[in-house]
């Protein structure tokens, strides 16, 4: 089985440099004992222009037998045991030759030339017989195209025919493989040739373990949350083992959501829509202006709040969850009420987790008003243990973040698998969007928003959960109501089993009505 690793040098960093990087040296052979065979790293060219680094893993298929690892091949047949491709076809067994012999420069380690790890250069790699299974995910070159071309590899892959001299045969499962970049971290092309040798390959010749889920997303960090195909690599990597596929998807998809979450912190991590009032600024500029000022009309987030407080007091609960609870002004709301006894926060921003933790000043609080709340972070588009067992659930301006298609996953999360008692969900209604003075038509209230509903669209969206969950459902509008286009808020109480109310209780706003500015300052015209 052998892999070659070619470089070219540069006025800052002459070929040889590679040497460096893979911690060999280009001038001698070395050989290193893996669990299936000998290693042997040597370098067939080492210039200041180019350098080659060859591994060549020595695989002895009887040893692999007598480890019980030797299964290639078919059941039916003794011999497949011995006579296979395990030492010829770049396999899982080639991946952990590699972390076995190149493991400080798959770190990024290089104490010998600080900073050259770090920088992007130009690679080749080249695996003369890679096994590309299909399994009905369509293998061959298109599977290595499919892997390696989103993480910036031009990919030569070329299927190897079956027998050179009968080309009537047709192809092998087998790809030549060329991965050329011009400029790349060594250490991730070997943590992306770490994962997606076995991806490739479909299979492990070894049990895969639940460690395996964190040897992935260890290796995966950076490109895998990212990457189109995460999907299949991930099923692929973990031998289609279902639950830790799911497992490793989740994690993956905080990972992606984290990541987004810095990129745009104030974007994904709340909803500023509707609340500039509730900056510091502008607490400094009313303490400024004093007692005598005229009192602050109440916010459309605190009309809000205050709806969904009384929808909670009116079904009677004291465990309650806030789901994508943000920076925790509605856990602020509900720990002022003692009929409130427990309190989870739960969102995918460790951000806004943090943010809520500081604003709720969780570290100074006596600890038996600390004990009512918990903060966690969790993905609500995946069923939750945690999410178990509370009197009600809040999804306050939370779901119109999710892209629809993944909407069905957080209603099976909540409604289905959660299944609080009762369930409190409040959107914007895009109708109302028209009274924001400083809206242009058609543009949704937040950055984040991946969709905004009407009246309708909503009713109709509520009335199907609460039908195939088995809850019923009232809706409520929230905030100064509009004749014709409705309140900017709406409310959806769902109720487990209960019959649904004739009479609908509109929740109304407190006086004095808002003066409208902008959709950030919440006031309508
Ligand atoms: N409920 C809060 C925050 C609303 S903003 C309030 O009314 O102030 C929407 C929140 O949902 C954000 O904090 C965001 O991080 C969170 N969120 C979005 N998608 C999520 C998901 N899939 N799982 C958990 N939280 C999510």
């Amino acid at each position: 089985m052998f892999m070659s690793i070619s470089t070219t040098g540069s006025a800052e960093s002459p070929a040889t440099d590679l040497g460096f990087l893979l911690h060999k040296h280009p001038d001698r052979v070395q050989r290193f004992a893996t669990s299936h065979g000998e290693a042997h790293v040597f370098y067939p060219e080492a210039g200041d222009e180019l350098c080659t680094a060859a591994l060549l893993l020595d695989v002895d298929p009887i040893a692999l037998v007598r480890k019980g690892r030797g299964r290639g091949g078919s059941p039916d047949c003794a011999l497949a045991q011995y006579v296979n491709d395990r030492p010829y076809a770049a396999s899982s067994l080639l991946a952990v030759a590699l972390r076995t012999v190149f493991r400080s420069a798959m770190k990024g380690a290089c104490p010998a030339r600080p900073g050259l790890a770090d920088r992007p250069r130009p690679l080749r790699i080249t695996l003369p017989a890679v096994p590309a299974n299909g399994a009905g995910e369509g293998g061959g070159p298109a599977m290595a195209a499919r892997l390696f071309e989103p993480l910036g590899w031009r990919v030569e892959a070329a299927a190897i025919p079956l027998d050179e001299s009968f080309p009537e045969w047709g192809e092998s499962r087998y790809v030549r493989l060329v991965l050329v970049s011009d400029a790349v971290r060594l250490a991730d092309a070997l943590q992306q040739l770490y994962v997606l040798l076995p991806v490739l390959d479909g299979a492990k010749h070894y049990w895969v373990a639940p460690d395996e889920v964190d040897k992935l997303l260890a290796a995966g960090e950076g490109w895998l949350a990212a990457h189109p195909e995460r999907a299949l690599i991930t099923r692929r990597y973990l031998a289609r083992r279902w639950s830790l596929t799911r497992t490793a998807m989740e994690r993956l998809e905080l990972a992606r959501l984290a990541e987004a979450d810095d990129r745009e912190a104030e974007e994904i991590d709340n909803a500023v829509d509707d609340r500039p009032e509730e900056t510091e600024e502008t607490e400094e500029t009313e303490k400024a202006t004093g007692p005598s000022a005229e009192p602050r009309p109440p916010s459309l987030a605190e009309q809000r709040r205050t709806a969904i407080v009384a929808a909670l007091r009116e079904v009677g609960a004291a465990r309650v969850a806030d789901l994508g609870c943000g920076q925790g002004e509605l856990i602020g709301a509900l720990l002022t009420d003692t009929r409130f006894t427990e309190v989870l926060g739960v969102d995918v921003s460790a951000r806004a987790l943090q943010a809520a933790s500081r604003r709720l000043r969780l570290d100074r609080l006596p600890e038996r008003q600390a004990a009512r709340v918990t903060l966690a972070q969790g993905a609500l588009t995946y069923t939750d243990a945690r999410l178990k067992g509370f009197d009600a659930a809040v999804l306050c301006e939370v779901i119109e973040h999710l892209d629809l298609p993944r909407l069905p996953a957080l209603e099976y999360a909540v409604f289905g698998a959660a299944r609080p008692g009762a369930v409190v969900v409040t959107t914007p209604n895009v109708e109302y969007n028209v009274r924001w003075e400083s809206l242009p038509a058609g543009v949704v209230r937040h950055a984040d928003h991946r969709f905004e509903w009407s009246r309708a669209e909503f009713r109709t969206w509520a009335e199907r959960v609460a039908a195939s969950y088995g809850y019923t459902v009232v809706l409520r509008p929230v905030g100064p109501e509009d004749g014709e286009v409705g309140a900017p808020t709406q409310l959806a109480l769902f109720r487990l089993g209960t019959p649904t109310e004739s009479t609908p209780t509109p929740v109304h706003t407190p006086t004095p009505t808002p003066t409208p500015t902008t959709p950030e300052g919440g006031e309508p015209r």
